[in-house]
């Protein structure tokens, strides 16, 4: 693409236009997966929604596909020869303490909407990680591990949407104005509309009972199979994942976990602390803790129950849900990552689900996953150089589970060369019910670098289709 060619544009976007070898395109096509490139032909650095569709009309002025990034946590594809739309300008948050709900621009993070909503008592359904972006995130579903199972996925709770359509027109979406729209892009992710902003419930809980507990990793055995005849116990209330840690020797890390194997019990309770206390002290005393950073606290603190990474670093990352956990599934995931495993594995994180997770939200939605008992992710850390051995690790752990995997999947927890898999994570029905909503709002498939669902005229069309890219 030549500079004369995004002049025309340049001259209209409030923020700005930027091309290879220019100062700033290599902060805006920045990822958090270092493993993972993008080269885009040009990158609008979108400062409102008339910046987005000046980018998506010069797209398609061009045949060009778009790429959204957020914060680039999920990148499919490089964007070799697309538009990217870079969103993080757009951070606005807005909480109305009255009405228990917050705006927030489409670069928002959760780090940003947590911060802003606990002034005034209130929580949303935030994930685990505070650097992650509340677009990508909703749209995808939004499995929060803090308040998930009492409320539900976060697109359960959208009220509206601000989007820009491929045919460059800016729609408000809610249950009235848009209907299949709004259905479709809460939880069949982006690839109906770029969204400029988003109106979602807020939850009055100022405080949480939540925190960490870590095991040697060679008691997992011991922990899994408590926590696992424990969890389905527990009120809808208390929120909890195991995790198998191996950890590098960071300085960062709390003492004791520094180069750990350790196995971590998480926990999040929106009850009263002594009831929180009570519900854990059985688990407590399972194995000697190496460390126990469980508390009351304030729901400012929860991004400090996961702890997880806040800088980019270089990775491979996959996930899937379990039908069931039975006692040959858990002796397998012993297997798998446990004590005598050989695995390098960094993070194999089971969470449980149910509860709100389960029932059908007021304004039914794309999400494909209730009903489904577990999330398993593996995690592994590393260089580019290494990147067959890290996704083998990770197919190792996944494969291993096969047995109990659903076919239905969140798409959040999909990586990047699973494009082509999105026909099957939603099930038949829900797909052809996507497939008919792209078809209406982006029959060209101009959101197509995603996890990507293909309009039904497009279906035969191999050239079109996301293995392409
Ligand atoms: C460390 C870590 C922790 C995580 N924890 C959780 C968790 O607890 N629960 C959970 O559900 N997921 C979790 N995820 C997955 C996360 O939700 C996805 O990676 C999500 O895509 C990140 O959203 P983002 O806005 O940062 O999007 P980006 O990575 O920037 O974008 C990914 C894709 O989302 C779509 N998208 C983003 N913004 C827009 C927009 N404005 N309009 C239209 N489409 C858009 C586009 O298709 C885009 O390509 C985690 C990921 C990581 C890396």
């Amino acid at each position: 693409m030549l500079p004369e060619d995004v002049a025309a544009l340049a001259a209209v976007v409030a923020g700005s236009v930027l091309l290879p070898g220019d100062v700033g395109y290599d902060d805006e096509r920045a990822v958090f997966n270092l493993n993972h490139e993008l080269v885009p032909a040009v990158i609008v650095v979108a400062q409102n929604a008339a910046d987005v569709q000046a980018a998506v009309a010069f797209a398609a002025d061009r045949h060009r596909p778009v790429l959204v990034k957020t914060t680039g946590h999920q990148m499919v594809g490089t964007a070799s020869g697309a538009v990217v739309i870079s969103t993080h300008l757009m951070n606005e948050v807005v909480i109305d303490t009255a009405g228990h709900k917050a705006r927030v621009g489409a670069g928002a993070l959760w780090a940003e909407v947590v911060a802003e909503a606990a002034k005034a008592g209130l929580a949303p359904l935030n994930g685990s990680n505070p650097t992650v972006g509340v677009s990508g995130y909703t749209l995808g579903g939004g499995l929060s591990p803090t308040l998930g199972r009492s409320h539900g996925y976060a697109a359960d709770h959208v009220l509206s949407l601000e989007v820009v359509t491929a045919d460059g027109e800016l729609r408000h979406v809610d249950a009235e104005s848009e209907p299949e729209l709004f259905w479709a892009l809460r939880g069949g992710k982006g690839n109906f509309a770029v969204v400029t902003a988003l109106e979602f419930a807020l939850f009055p809980v100022p405080r949480l009972y939540g925190g960490g507990l870590y095991f040697p990793g060679e008691r997992m055995a011991d922990v899994l199979r408590a926590w696992t005849a424990w969890h389905p116990g527990t009120p809808e209330t208390m929120i909890s994942s195991f995790a198998v840690l191996r950890l590098p020797p960071l300085p960062e890390l709390p003492e004791p976990l520094r180069g750990a194997f350790t196995v971590s019990l998480r926990f999040a309770y929106t009850g009263t602390a002594e009831d929180g206390e009570r519900l854990v002290a059985p688990l407590r005393t399972v194995a000697p803790a190496i460390l126990d950073t469980v508390r009351d606290m304030p729901y400012s603190e929860v991004a400090s129950i996961h702890n997880e990474p806040t800088e980019p670093l270089p990775y491979y990352e996959r996930g899937i849900m379990l039908r069931e956990f039975p006692e040959e599934a858990q002796e397998k995931l012993i297997e798998l990552v446990g004590p005598e495993s050989g695995t390098t594995m960094w993070i194999a994180e089971l969470r449980a689900l149910g509860g709100a997770w389960d029932r059908e939200p007021a304004v039914a939605n794309a999400v494909a996953t209730r009903g489904l008992p577990y999330s398993l992710l593996g995690v592994e850390v590393g260089p580019l150089s290494q990147e067959k051995q890290l996704k083998e690790s990770v197919a190792a752990l996944l494969d291993g589970m096969a047995p109990w995997q659903s076919d239905r999947r969140l798409v959040n927890n999909l990586a990047p060369e699973e494009a082509p898999d999105a026909a099957v994570i939603y099930g038949p029905e829900r797909y052809r019910r996507l497939a008919a909503a792209k078809s209406k709002y982006d029959p060209a498939n101009m959101f197509r670098i995603n996890h990507n669902v293909v309009p039904d005229r497009l279906n035969s069309r191999s050239a079109e289709s996301p293995r392409a890219l």
